[in-house]
């Protein structure tokens, strides 16, 4: 399915002295089975956006329309819960969020919220775990007495089970060493291949933009002011040459570019003006 804003705008404490715009008048596209990176400053509204996506938020004005289903203002809940089961989110630091007694009851917890049966959640929790290198032994565990990286996983393997057709990753790497960083990434991958799945990335680290997106969208103070194919965007054929810069300091060039309002596709093509 597809995910569509239209005009969408989000003002946190609307009418109220604290205003805030974070949004603005933003229309964009989300395709199915494309992975998106969503990148910007700390500020620039990522965090609007992507829980706009999901139902957390609900846009101030214009609409969200995920598949079939129209999110505006006053949208009623059982619209917000059908867009919970479509749209997956794995927040910053997951494994904040287990709080079961044992590993199994920790995963299926979402898929049996969302209304699958008991046996269905099982089969499925277990598919997870096993599919994220969770030993079967440690199903009755404590969520508590694995290792971080586990953890993680643990709650990874929650959302998954829920068999979400989007799957927005906010910061799923933060705090992990290389090695897991690497690890995780490589997963959703696998996930975003095999299985078909929308992917939207938010994250501030440039090689991941560039290893793992098709497609992204630079958001700048409530503006989504670039976007676009990761490969058109972010690499050129002349600032490679002329410079020899490494595709991940090219998108950090361009975003800081964006940032002061000049519009890369206005550059001029014998790059001199650098
Ligand atoms: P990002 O994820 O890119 O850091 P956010 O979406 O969190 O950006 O924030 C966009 C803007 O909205 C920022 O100016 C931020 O200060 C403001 N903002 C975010 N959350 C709230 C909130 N709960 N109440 C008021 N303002 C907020």
């Amino acid at each position: 399915m597809n995910i569509n804003f239209k005009n969408l705008t989000s003002i946190y404490h609307q009418n109220t002295p604290f205003e805030h715009l974070a949004l603005d008048d933003i229309t964009t596209t989300f395709e199915e089975g494309v992975y998106y990176g969503i990148i910007g400053h700390t500020g620039s509204g990522k965090s609007t956006m992507i829980q706009t996506l999901n139902g957390l938020l609900l846009p101030s004005r214009g609409e969200v329309r995920v598949g079939n289903i129209v999110l505006r203002r006053k949208s009623r809940q059982k619209d917000i819960h059908q867009v919970k089961k479509h749209v997956g989110m794995v927040f910053q630091f997951p494994e904040h969020q287990l709080f079961e007694e044992t590993v199994l009851k920790d995963v299926m917890f979402g898929p049996k919220n969302m209304g699958m049966d008991r046996a269905t959640a099982e089969e499925k929790a277990k598919h997870y775990l096993q599919l994220l290198n969770i030993d079967a032994s440690l199903f009755d565990a404590s969520p508590f007495d694995l290792s971080g990286g586990q953890m993680r996983k643990v709650a990874i393997a929650g959302i998954l089970a829920m068999e979400p057709e989007v799957l927005i990753l906010d910061e799923p790497t933060a705090g992990l060493d290389p090695k897991s960083h690497i690890e995780t990434m490589e997963l959703f991958k696998r996930i975003h291949q095999d299985m078909g799945i929308t992917v939207i990335l938010v994250t501030h680290d440039m090689n991941d933009v560039f290893q793992y997106t098709d497609k992204v969208k630079i958001l700048n103070e409530g503006h989504l002011v670039k976007e676009g194919r990761t490969a058109d965007l972010l690499t050129n054929e002349v600032l490679l040459e002329k410079f020899s810069l490494e595709p991940p300091d090219i998108v950090r060039l361009i975003h800081d570019l964006e940032e002061k309002g000049i519009h890369f596709d206005q550059m001029p093509k014998d790059a001199e003006a650098f």
